[in-house]
């Protein structure tokens, strides 16, 4: 079962950079291509392994997010912490009996919170870089104040100046400037997405280096890769830009369903009788038929023989 899930794991992400539902056929018929079995394996190896077998070691050792953390900490950050001055001195009694009685703090030290722990560690050490931030321990401190008929709260989301009898700063210098620069980042990226073009254009050139055609033309034979990355059916155009002398023969409309990918066969021709140079940049186009300035270009070389 574990291993199925990995499988769907690696398959899932696999599937964000290739259309997903040929994939999955291609995993049942045994006919993935060579890159994307290789990414497949690879996400499923890594699923298994980690959420299989290493789990919180991952937390403990691999996980940036607790080094990445700390460096941003400051007295005012909100942790989940144990309430050290009401807690100890830790240790057993009857419900009954008051804890200062028996000079005893709100710790009964029954262990429910290291039990909870995820990644193993004893909340009531101070913070540690293997706390994940998870709560369990709030929650589990929390019933066993219940039961005991003492207020909640002694693991709680507090900070260092609340523990210390001071209140805790929401607004400081530090907070605006993460938010200013997590702000320029979101800016960023809704720039980056709503630029991002929404057709992509790969040119692959035939293995052969040339050949004459039935006019006695020197032709290249290519293969252009369009994505229609739109969620409606396109119509795009496909075209030679800045190449006088050469010409596109081949179908040059084609239209796409959503996330549809076409392989399109296209020859150049060169339309005069000597090449510039034996080999020359030639530079394709892809634009929408009705929106032209939706566009993506690539580019190849044509070859030709100098002397003929
Ligand atoms: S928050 Fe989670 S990881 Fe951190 S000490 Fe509590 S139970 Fe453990
Ligand atoms: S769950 Fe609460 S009372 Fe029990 S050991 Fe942890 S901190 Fe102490």
């Amino acid at each position: 079962m574990w291993l199925g899930i990995s499988v769907l794991t690696g398959l899932t992400f696999v599937g964000y950079f290739t259309p997903i539902r040929p994939l999955a056929t291609e995993l049942l018929t045994w006919q993935m291509g060579g890159v994307s079995l290789f990414w497949v394996l690879f996400f499923t190896g890594a699923t298994y392994i980690n959420a299989g077998w290493l789990r919180e070691a991952v937390c403990m050792h691999m996980c940036p997010y607790a080094r990445f953390q700390s460096v941003m900490f400051d007295k005012d950050t909100l942790t989940i912490s144990y309430d050290v001055a009401r807690g100890e001195n830790r240790g057993p009694r009857k419900r009954e009996v008051k804890p200062a009685d028996v000079g005893l703090g709100d710790c009964i030290d029954c262990q429910v919170c290291v039990q909870v722990c995820p990644t193993g560690i004893d909340i009531r050490d101070g913070l540690q870089m293997e706390c994940i931030g998870c709560a369990a321990c709030i929650d589990a401190c929390d019933s066993i104040m219940d039961k005991m008929g003492y207020a909640r709260g002694l693991v709680s989301y507090t900070s260092e100046h609340q523990l210390q009898g001071g209140k805790t700063h929401l607004l400081r210098p530090r907070l605006i400037g993460y938010s200013a620069v997590l702000l320029v980042m979101i800016a960023a990226l809704v720039v980056a997405l709503m630029e991002r073009p929404m057709v992509s254009l790969d040119v692959t050139k035939d293995r052969g280096m040339f050949r004459e055609n039935s006019q006695g033309l020197i032709e290249n034979i290519y293969s252009l890769k369009v994505i229609n990355k739109t969620q409606q059916r396109q119509d795009y155009r496909l075209e030679l830009v800045d190449a006088e002398g050469f010409q596109l023969q081949g179908k040059t409309e084609i239209s796409l369903a959503p996330g549809e990918i076409s392989d399109v066969p296209v020859s150049v021709a060169l339309l005069a009788d000597k090449p510039a140079s034996s080999s020359q940049t030639i530079h394709f186009k892809v634009s929408d038929v009705d929106e032209p300035w939706i566009y993506s270009a690539a580019d190849s070389r044509f070859v030709a023989p100098l002397n003929r």
